[in-house]
């Protein structure tokens, strides 16, 4: 069967860079007829002295950054054309970035494309690639820890705090993900000051490929593992001193639950206390329990783990109130 192919000509003719930029929410302000500028949107963007490095030209339909330390950790490449982009944003190879793009705008290229070729790129899932840089700055000191219940210690053993770097993480909480090889592979970002949204994420990166906090659970040798919905639920289990991995949401995909599978003997649900909490960890209870016991806490209504002291997270998970739902 051959491989789909992405026509790169007609797909530069046809998509313009601000579409695919709006695309990723990304806002540029006009600087001269055919000029656009604004700060940088690439992952690969680590200065927070060049606020206006980034430039795109839509009679050209180039783009550049032209911030020295972006330049470095793209291979020296000052800027390029819309797959190149796409490529950087997506952290996939050019000929991927080619069939996203003819994907997203439903381009026709001269190639006849192969029957099943729509099939295959949509349900293919990238895995998530090691980010090969590290964001600097971050203050694990930060208030904003203080009154989320995080303590200076446990910031400081995961990476989490302000980030004052440039980029779209600005002024954002970052939590650093890992995968289960505790290779870094993005950062989330938290608003702390009520922005929207609530998080943000690298594009391109699929959530429902890693469990957050797995390389740590993993690490422990611990046989049983709890499981909660977000990365401030995950800090304060932590911090009670279970071992805890993160959905990063409600939903659970199969490769999720491959992880589980693979790394634990048992597998305690903690998903929050409201209805979409319920029937996650209804859901998940029924995915896992012809495989391993699954156990299951239940949170009071409009409770979630981070908002629990460690006293109240040991009561809860202790065998008396955590419900047996099966034993293979
Ligand atoms: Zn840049």
């Amino acid at each position: 069967m051959p491989a789909p192919q992405a026509d790169f000509k007609s797909l530069k003719q046809r998509i313009s860079i601000d579409h695919v930029l709006a695309r990723y929410g990304v806002k540029l302000r006009r600087v001269g007829p055919h000029t656009l500028c604004g700060p940088c949107p690439l992952p690969t963007h680590t200065s927070r002295h060049s606020r206006q490095s980034f430039s795109v030209n839509l009679a050209l339909q180039v783009w550049s950054c032209h911030s020295a330390s972006c330049v470095v950790a793209r291979g020296g490449c000052m800027g390029g054309h819309v797959i190149d982009l796409v490529a950087i944003l997506e952290r996939c190879s050019l000929r991927e970035a080619g069939l996203r793009l003819q994907d997203w705008f439903s381009v026709r290229t001269s190639q006849p494309a192969p029957v099943c070729a729509p099939a295959m790129a949509s349900s293919a899932v990238e895995p998530n690639r090691p980010l090969g840089f590290a964001l600097q700055r971050i203050d694990t000191w930060h208030p904003y820890l203080a009154q989320r219940g995080i303590s200076p210690a446990t910031a400081q053993l995961y990476g989490v705090g302000m980030y004052h770097g440039n980029g779209f993480l600005t002024g954002r909480c970052v939590i650093p993900i890992r995968d289960e090889k505790s290779q870094l592979i993005a950062y989330a970002g938290r608003a702390v000051n009520g922005e929207e949204p609530k998080y943000r994420f690298p594009p391109g990166f699929g959530k429902s490929q890693v469990l957050f906090n797995l390389d740590r659970a993993i690490s422990t040798g611990s046989r049983n593992v709890i499981v909660v919905e977000g990365f401030f639920d995950a800090l304060k289990v932590h911090q009670a001193g279970h071992h805890v991995v993160a959905l990063m949401g409600a939903s659970f995909s199969q490769r999720q639950s491959e992880l589980l599978l693979r790394h634990f003997a048992s597998v305690t649900l903690m998903l929050d206390g409201d209805e979409p909490g319920r029937r996650a960890a209804e859901v998940i209870a029924q995915l896992l329990k012809p495989k391993v016991p699954v156990s299951k806490v239940d949170l009071p209504n409009r409770v979630q783990p981070d908002q629990l002291s460690p006293t109240e997270i040991n009561v809860l998970v202790g065998p008396a109130n955590s419900t047996l739902l099966f034993k293979p």
